[in-house]
């Protein structure tokens, strides 16, 4: 490389920082400019952000949690974790469709690509309230759905069309579909039937029995087994207490951990709770060693404001929480769960409400 190059790469480097304001994953805080390795990008982001944060903090990243000013801490973080970060990134959109006044013109369902190889789908609030979240994670052999949403939408429609382009982007013939549930509740499973039959796909039916046999989950719940999807190995976890054949899923190429219904930023509904108790330690033990970049479940019922939530019911979400929690949350959940439960109660928290019933 030259030093015109250099300058050049230089200069690209620190244009992208400045129009990218995607927070840096917590599990790579140095990966500044996210593209999954630390390298100049992230070097130049430092530097340019150097002093007192200002309304970009994303360069403050030593001490954990930044404290307030971009310094040569911050630089020695970033030399300390130069190169690839073994974590496949990704952003999240700025907003959801959230319904409301918007049932005019949002669509049925939100495609969002996180990255390369995963989807986010939300539908829409303006078909059902439940306004559930649908994943697809694609590996080089087998793409997994997890859910089939709340009510007849066009999900086969758009999920084989997504599964057509990623095909043509990758030069890739045909891909196996794995259809699975978070759980068998039926704002997860409802459009199951438009998938049963077609071709290149597998449907798992939603007893505990059919989610056990699939996996080959011999003891249940405290036997977590793996699923590959060709380069992309799933962790499945059993954890039953919201439903019993829920599952958790860890994606070792994200360091995702899929919650269903179990932990999202709403009503933790809880239907067994000593199986839920349990279900939350769990993952709390199997996070111990292995990282989590975020927990995202498959529901949003707070708003942004602490401890506050949508009615039951709504189809509007002004000023709606993000999607994604973090594994303080789990953390949170998990001592909460352990203070109640000699005497199991709804328990407001700022971010979530504990509900057994
Ligand atoms: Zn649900």
């Amino acid at each position: 490389m030259n030093r015109f190059s250099l300058c050049l790469a230089m200069a690209i480097a620190l244009a992208t920082f400045l129009c990218n304001s995607s927070p840096a994953s917590p599990c790579a805080p140095a990966d500044i400019v996210p593209n999954d390795q630390v390298d100049v990008g992230d070097l130049l982001a430092v530097i340019s952000a150097w002093g007192p944060v200002g309304k970009d903090d994303s360069a403050d990243i030593a001490p954990p949690g930044g404290d307030d000013i971009v310094n040569v801490a911050d630089l020695l973080a970033v030399i300390g974790a130069w190169g690839p970060t073994g974590i496949s990134g990704g952003t999240f959109p700025a907003l959801w469709i959230n319904g409301g006044p918007n049932c005019g013109t949002e669509p049925q369902i939100q495609v969002h690509q996180y990255n390369q190889n995963t989807y986010i789908l939300r539908q829409s609030l303006c078909t059902n309230f439940e306004a559930p979240f649908i994943y697809l994670l694609f590996g080089q052999t087998k793409v997994l759905m997890q859910d089939t949403g709340a009510s007849n939408i066009a999900l086969a429609t758009k999920v084989y069309q997504i599964i057509n382009e990623w095909l043509a982007a990758h030069g890739q013939a045909s891909i196996q579909l794995i259809v699975t549930h978070s759980h068998g509740h039926g704002d997860h499973i409802f459009c199951d039937s438009q998938f049963i039959g077609q071709p290149n796909t597998t449907v798992v039916g939603i007893s505990q029995t059919a989610v056990k046999n699939f996996f080959g989950i011999i003891n249940w719940p405290t036997q977590i087994v793996q699923y590959d999807l060709g380069g992309r190995m799933l962790d499945v976890i059993p954890i039953p207490g919201h439903q019993t054949a829920h599952i958790a899923l860890y994606d070792r190429d994200t360091d995702i951990l899929f919650t269903g219904d179990t932990l999202y930023p709403g009503r933790l509904y809880i239907s067994a709770f000593t199986d839920y108790k349990n279900s939350i330690q769990r993952m709390v033990d199997f996070t111990s060693t292995n990282p989590v970049c975020w927990v995202l479940g498959t529901h949003i019922e707070m708003s942004n404001t602490p401890g506050d939530d949508f009615p039951i019911g709504s189809t509007s979400h002004p000023n709606e929480h993000p999607l994604q929690l973090t594994r303080d949350h789990l953390l949170e959940l998990n001592a909460a769960i352990i203070a109640m439960q000699a005497a199991p109660h709804i328990e407001v928290h700022d971010e979530f409400i504990i509900w057994p019933f």
